[in-house]
């Protein structure tokens, strides 16, 4: 993306972490920011810490898993400021335990946020972004559970299906000037982050030997990243225009 200036970026969970942290750094880059959540006390606290910072933000309470309620807030976003450029499907939760105890319930709330979520991301948003013709960018955020092993079967599975969609719609989107990028961040101070665990003990019993050796490196080191620094990370993939946007140096 050449210029950030003046475009639209809606972040979907952006009223906490790293999806916060997202919001933050594309606004002081100049683009208008729209954060959608689901806790009205969340989006006041991100309006406030907005406004802190002397940015602006739009707030609205949407759940990403209601298909309906995503289709109107985009028509809301694109009412309000006439187009979008951006979307940055970030919303998720974290759900750990051992895959064979899961519950039908745990299948449905974390494939329904997790991947459905993003899902419906895209069909509501994507065709905003195609209206106008000049192109744009959307960020699912996956995880580096999706490129390596941790101790969270069913979210990894999550993650590891939002990389593949991601994948399958840049090819969709290569015509269109429409960027697709998968971001897969590793350790970031969260909710999630305290809800997933990362177990680095397990990960070296694993016996699992990625390509790259800095992978294992970086698993036992756990370095964890705050979620502007993240914000930052995803904000300079997009002005890049990546497919892929990793979190931390040593994945590269
Ligand atoms: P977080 O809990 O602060 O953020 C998740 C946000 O998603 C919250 O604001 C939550 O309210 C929102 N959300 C959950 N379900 C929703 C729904 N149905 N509708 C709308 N919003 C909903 O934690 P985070 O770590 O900032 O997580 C952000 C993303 O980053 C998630 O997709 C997570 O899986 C991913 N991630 C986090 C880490 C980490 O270490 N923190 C690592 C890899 C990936």
């Amino acid at each position: 993306m050449d210029n950030p200036h003046g475009k639209v970026a809606v972040v979907t969970g952006g009223s906490s972490g790293i999806g916060r942290g997202i919001a933050l750094a594309f606004a002081r880059a100049g683009m208008q920011v729209v954060v959608t959540g689901r806790r009205a006390e969340h989006l006041d606290e991100t309006a406030r810490v907005f406004a802190e910072n002397d940015l602006a933000v739009h707030t609205m309470r949407v759940d990403v898993t209601d298909l309906a309620a995503m289709k109107t807030a985009a028509d809301e976003v694109e009412a309000l400021f006439g187009r979008v450029d951006v979307l940055v499907n970030n919303a998720g939760i974290g759900l750990t335990g051992p895959v064979v105890d899961a519950t039908t319930d745990d299948w449905n709330w974390v494939i329904d946020v997790n991947i459905r979520g993003v899902g419906n991301g895209i069909q509501a948003f994507l065709p905003k972004i195609r209206a106008h013709g000049d192109g744009g960018h959307i960020v699912n955020t996956s995880s580096m559970a999706a490129l390596m092993p941790i101790v969270a079967g069913l979210y990894s599975m999550t993650k590891g299906a939002v990389v593949a969609l991601s994948e399958a719609l840049h090819i969709e989107l290569l015509d269109e000037r429409i960027g697709v990028s998968a971001y897969c961040p590793g350790p970031v101070h969260s909710n999630i982050a305290e809800t997933v665990g990362h177990r680095p003990e397990q990960y070296a019993k694993s016996g699992y030997a990625p390509p790259n050796p800095s992978f294992s490196e970086f698993a036992k080191a756990q370095p964890y990243m705050t979620a502007e620094e993240a914000g930052e990370r995803v904000l300079q993939g997009v002005l890049r225009g990546d497919m892929f946007i990793l979190t931390h140096p040593e994945f590269k």
